[in-house]
């Protein structure tokens, strides 16, 4: 069974649908609802999975699936329940689509982490090319799905991630005065929040991680857009560009230096 937004083209699989997956065509809410029966081991405790998705027919027939598959589910149907239910409940795991009422499920994402809820997440992206696999990994997602997507390769992921588990904090990083906290995504330099978005973050975690070697900008694009990057490459100069006039220059240091032929470095200011 392929599962598609409504704008997307369902395509026939062509092995016979698994006895668990279910029609498209009930319009049921499903709340916190049970399996009665077929749970993987009736000695181990229910795994909770919530889904956040506004397409009620899609969300009807994951949550069904799902259920059928002996997971207890809950389903939001928009960003903001869907945040109130991520942090109120305890989830094993999180389905969240990007495109929602209220909220982007992006920024869902990016306020749990900050409030320090790393229930894995494994995000829903809308195929538009408008936000790309490195921005929902950006946010703190754990893994992606693009719609349309087989419910075998759903349960597939969300079984991998539950099985990983909540991912360990990671560790506050310091290079002199600034500080980066990846599990908070905050950026301080001498006591003062700075500001930055994904991208930014990103970039200065990678060469905060290069701990004062040369990052060329090959190793940027790749580890910060991704390998699949097609764009203009002189992006990376534009936006350390960026980080220099919000980490260095309000605080009249110069701490990513230019390597003329090789890429970029950042050094202790103290
Ligand atoms: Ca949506």
């Amino acid at each position: 069974m392929l599962l598609a937004g409504s704008h997307a083209t369902p395509v026939s699989s062509p092995r016979p649908e698994p006895a668990t997956a279910s029609p498209l065509c009930a319009p049921v809410k499903v709340l916190s609802v049970r399996a009665a029966e077929g749970l993987p081991d009736r000695h181990n405790p229910v795994v909770r999975v919530l889904v956040v998705e506004d397409e009620e027919l899609l969300a009807a027939a994951v949550a069904d699936g799902l259920i059928a598959e002996g997971f207890d589910v809950d389903v939001a149907h928009d960003g903001p329940d869907g945040l109130w239910r991520a942090r109120e409940g305890s989830y094993d795991a999180i389905v969240l689509d990007v495109l929602l009422p209220g909220m982007h499920g992006y920024k869902v994402c990016r306020t749990l982490r900050d409030e320090g809820v790393w229930t894995p997440i494994l995000i829903l992206t809308a195929k538009d090319g408008e936000y790309d696999e490195a921005e929902a990994l950006d946010t703190g997602a754990d893994d992606f799905l693009s719609k349309p997507f087989s419910f075998v390769v759903l349960l597939a992921r969300l079984r991998a991630l539950i099985r990983r588990g909540a991912p360990p904090r990671p560790a506050v990083l310091s290079v002199g005065t600034l500080e980066l906290d990846p599990g908070a995504r905050r950026c301080r330099r001498k006591e003062t929040d700075v500001r930055l978005t994904a991208r930014e973050f990103a970039l200065l975690e990678y060469l905060v991680r290069k701990d004062g070697n040369v990052a060329s900008k090959t190793e940027i694009l790749d580890h910060v857009w991704g390998i699949d990057f097609a764009g203009d490459p002189n992006v990376v100069e534009v936006y350390v560009g960026y980080l220099r006039k919000k980490i260095d220059a309000p605080f009249g240091v110069e701490t990513i230096k230019t390597v003329r032929g090789a890429g970029y470095q950042l050094l202790p200011d103290a």
